[in-house]
């Protein structure tokens, strides 16, 4: 692979990428290498019309703004083209014990106290363990405050309590690819239409070409597949290992249903609520609500679990239940010799905390950084894999605490995820919780203390005890300054825009 002489001294040939696949993963790689390395990757995506995409990744996380924002898009014209909204965290209902609700917010509670983090000064505050209500510190949260008051404003850094929150996007899937795509190939990525039936190898086992069904051959360097979950050039082509997670992660289907809004409120945040045999999800969008129930076909089968969306839905439906099947898992490697897999073609955690753009995200950013400049060298490969591999791990133990932390019995699903053997690198994290309120941290990656803390103390997980150094303040100070954080929170949030109407003064529809 050569890529240009910076010192200006040799040839300048880009090295020849080719995307297969042109769903969310494929246009955001496509757009992110054409913005990123222009000049150095020469990028050609081929896309199958008849074959289609997923399409149903509507929540994100609060990083989707970097890459937004990386690409230079206007935030107001990618809303608009997407029929996005904000989103403020996730709106958990029925996960710890029927009846029981939280958020997880995309924002601190509190601010950390002479270096102490928040949480261990409210649980001094708290009752003996057995007597507290873990939601009790949502109004301390200035996201789940906005959430429960269904109102939006863009958050600006000035130092006080009332911008400590971050913000998402709820969007249509459909939109979102064919607009990267506008933006990808105005900037030199071209665009194939065709079906793979083949792949051309080197005797060295690298991928030389892909063959379409029309006969046409498309040469490469560097070959990103996106293919979906078909993964034709990791697992299919390079037969990388599956590692199966449903062990943890039992949900292996999605019942999809958009609706039509009921009204002009639109909630800033995405609802997972508890089904008998896994959850459903609520989002909503301009336009419409998505919605899908997320279920285990060891304890419900499609039709019920589409009887079930439709019984479900408070809009019109638009469409007839789609079923979407999957794994919980992923490849034990991304980077295969020239073969680099993004999105569902490396792997998938379903879509209980939005993860899936984020790692499609993750992955691009660590491509760009590690961009061959060259031939592939083992330790690019290396050093990919290990962040990817270090990421989803993360992201399995929180998905899994969703499951495992549950009191629920009622159902023969939550009864096998609460009482499930979990991983050991969760038992550990739920031992550092439990005897301290401590949360386990690391360098990159997701999910960071707020989120730990949101499902802990959301699904009564209450820890035996908190960090001592919370003790040396004065109670009567504590108490006091407890009472004016509330207030100051809620002060802020009642002048606030309700979310449709601050959607609507940006971009009138
Ligand atoms: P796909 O969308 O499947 O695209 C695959 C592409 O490969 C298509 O263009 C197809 O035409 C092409 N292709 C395949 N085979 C061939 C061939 N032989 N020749 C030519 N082209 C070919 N993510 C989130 O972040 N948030 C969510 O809320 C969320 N919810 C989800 C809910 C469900 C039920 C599911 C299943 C996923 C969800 N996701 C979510 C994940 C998200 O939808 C995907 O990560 C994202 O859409 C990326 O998909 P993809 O591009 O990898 O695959």
């Amino acid at each position: 692979m050569i890529t240009p002489d910076p010192f200006g001294n040799g040839p300048a040939a880009p090295c020849r990428v080719v995307i297969l696949g042109g769903g969310t993963a494929g246009w955001m790689t496509a757009a992110a290498l054409a913005r990123h390395l222009p000049g150095v990757a020469q990028v050609t995506l081929v896309e199958s019309e008849e074959i289609g995409i997923v399409g149903v990744g509507e929540a994100t996380l609060p990083h989707i703004r970097n890459f937004v924002e990386q690409l230079g898009l206007d935030e107001v014209e990618f809303m608009e083209r997407t029929h996005a909204t904000f989103k403020l965290g996730i709106d958990f209902r029925d996960f710890g014990a029927v009846g029981e609700r939280y958020i997880h917010p995309f924002g601190a509670y509190g601010t950390e106290v002479a270096g102490v983090p928040f949480h261990h000064y409210w649980l001094r505050q708290q009752p003996a363990a057995g007597a507290v209500d873990g939601t009790a510190i949502e109004p301390y949260s200035m996201a789940v405050a906005l959430a429960r008051a269904g109102r939006f404003a863009i958050p600006y850094d000035d130092g006080t309590i009332g911008t400590t929150y971050g913000y998402a996007y709820q969007f249509d899937a459909t939109r979102f690819g064919p607009y990267l795509r506008d933006y990808a190939t105005r900037r030199g990525v071209t665009r194939i239409e065709g079906r793979v039936e083949d792949v051309e190898r080197t005797a060295g086992g690298d991928v030389a070409a892909l063959h379409l069904a029309d006969g046409r051959r498309i040469e490469g360097d560097l070959f990103i597949d996106c293919s979906g979950f078909r993964s034709l050039l990791l697992g299919k082509t390079m037969a990388v290992d599956w590692e199966d997670w449903s062990q943890w992660l039992p949900c292996d289907g999605a019942a999809a249903l958009p609706c039509a809004a009921a009204d002009d409120e639109i909630e800033p945040f995405t609802q997972a609520l508890a089904m008998p045999a896994g959850w459903r999800w609520r989002i909503p969008l301009r336009h419409r609500i998505g919605n899908g129930y997320v279920f285990s076909s060891a304890y419900v089968s499609e039709d019920e679990a589409c009887a079930t969306i439709l019984e479900a839905v408070e809009g019109e439906p638009l469409a007839d239940p789609r079923v979407l099947r999957f794994r919980a898992g992923r490849r034990a490697r991304s980077w295969e010799r020239n073969v680099i897999g993004i999105g569902l073609s490396s792997g998938f955690l379903e879509p209980l905390e939005s993860t899936s753009i984020y790692l499609v995200q993750m992955a691009i950013a660590r491509l760009v950084e590690l961009f061959p400049v060259g031939a592939i060298t083992e330790d690019d490969r290396a050093s990919f894999n290990e962040q990817v591999d270090m990421e989803y791990d993360l992201i399995r133990d929180f998905l899994i605490l969703h499951y495992n932390a549950t009191r629920r019995d009622d159902t023969p699903f939550w009864n096998h995820v609460r009482t499930m053997e979990v991983p050991d690198s969760l038992k550990e994290k739920l031992r550092l919780w439990r005897d301290g309120a401590r949360v386990h941290h690391h360098q990159y990656g997701l999910f960071l203390d707020a989120s730990w803390i949101s499902v802990c103390l959301g699904q009564g997980l209450i820890p035996a005890s908190y960090d001592p150094r919370a003790d040396a303040v004065p109670q009567d100070r504590l108490a006091d300054a407890m009472t004016s954080l509330k207030e100051e929170i809620d002060r802020r949030v009642a002048v606030l825009p309700r979310h449709g109407a601050f959607l609507n003064a940006r971009s009138p529809q």
